[in-house]
């Protein structure tokens, strides 16, 4: 066994929760294997970056000086050009469960031009249409920006991880990266019940954020948030905005302890097709664009 065989066999014991919650699952709902074997074998990859790129030399960089401004983080001052090359060992690891589009776009930037990987990650951190880009590489927009989402996100969970949001962070946007909400949770706190937290899409970061209120519009009461939960999955509801047709899932930890957010969002695909069916659309896609 090589040792790049080994790194890639270990997921970091920072998403050992995660990982755990993902195995459960690929047992209790075998129909949603093929989307978390995918997910775990995209974890592995995920702990390959944390291992070999060591964020805290760019954390000053990108830290907003400490005035209160939000998002905390201005991650698009992140060195794309250093990360290029550790991006292209991403692409070319990609591994055999991963969506046929997914495989072909990983091997598209496998081979591209240091420069053209480095401005696709500048694109996805700027928030820029990857539509040119998927163009130059002869695939569908939305496997082509899993692959920089995929790598990026924990770097920016890292960096997230050293700096303070505040404690007035009630933003519909992540307070650390500026990025939105996947999917919500609500759990009991020592001082309130039904604490409502958003996690966001890129950093994973959560913040609380007022129950009723859509975080894509802002408008709460009668023409805000409608709720539908799912009788097989009683822990999981969509949380869905009457007035702008947006959603996002909603994770109770109070039904469910050890529900994970991110990862029982991942494995409730048939929440997302009804939602579709209904013409919601969701605020932001999860990590596997569901
Ligand atoms: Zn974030
Ligand atoms: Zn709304």
């Amino acid at each position: 066994m090589t040792l790049g065989r080994r790194q890639r066999s270990t997921i970091h014991p920072r998403w050992a929760l995660r990982a755990r919650r993902a195995r459960t699952l690929i047992a209790d709902r075998p129909h949603t294997a093929p989307l978390l074997q995918f997910y775990l074998a995209v974890l592995e990859l995920q702990t390959a970056v944390c291992t070999t790129i060591d964020v805290s030399a760019w954390s000053t960089a990108v830290e907003r000086p400490a005035d209160g401004a939000s998002p905390r983080l201005q991650l698009e001052r992140l060195p794309v050009e250093v990360l290029s090359v550790p991006f292209a060992v991403f692409c070319r690891n990609m591994p055999d469960s991963a969506p046929t589009p997914v495989a072909d776009a990983a091997g598209a930037l496998t081979h591209a031009h240091a420069q053209r990987r480095a401005d696709l990650l500048l694109s996805m951190l700027t928030g820029d249409d990857l539509a040119t880009h998927a163009e130059e590489f002869d695939c569908e927009p939305a496997p082509l920006a899993f692959l920089p989402r995929a790598f990026l996100s924990p770097i920016a969970e890292d960096l997230a991880a050293r700096v303070s949001a505040g404690t007035a962070a009630t933003t519909s946007v992540c307070p650390h990266c500026g990025w939105p909400p996947l999917v919500s949770r609500l759990e009991d706190t020592p001082h309130t019940r039904g604490v409502r937290r958003l996690h966001c899409a890129l950093c994973a970061e959560a913040w609380t954020f007022p129950r009723a209120v859509c975080p894509a519009c802002g408008v709460s009461g009668d023409k805000g948030l409608e709720f539908h939960v799912d009788e097989g999955q009683p822990h999981v509801r969509i949380e869905a905005c009457q007035t702008c047709r947006c959603y996002l899932k909603s994770i109770d930890l109070r039904v469910l302890g050890v529900a994970e957010p991110l990862v029982d969002d991942l494995a409730t695909p048939e929440l997302d097709l009804w939602a579709t069916d209904q013409g919601l659309e969701k605020i932001v896609p999860n990590l596997l664009g569901l």
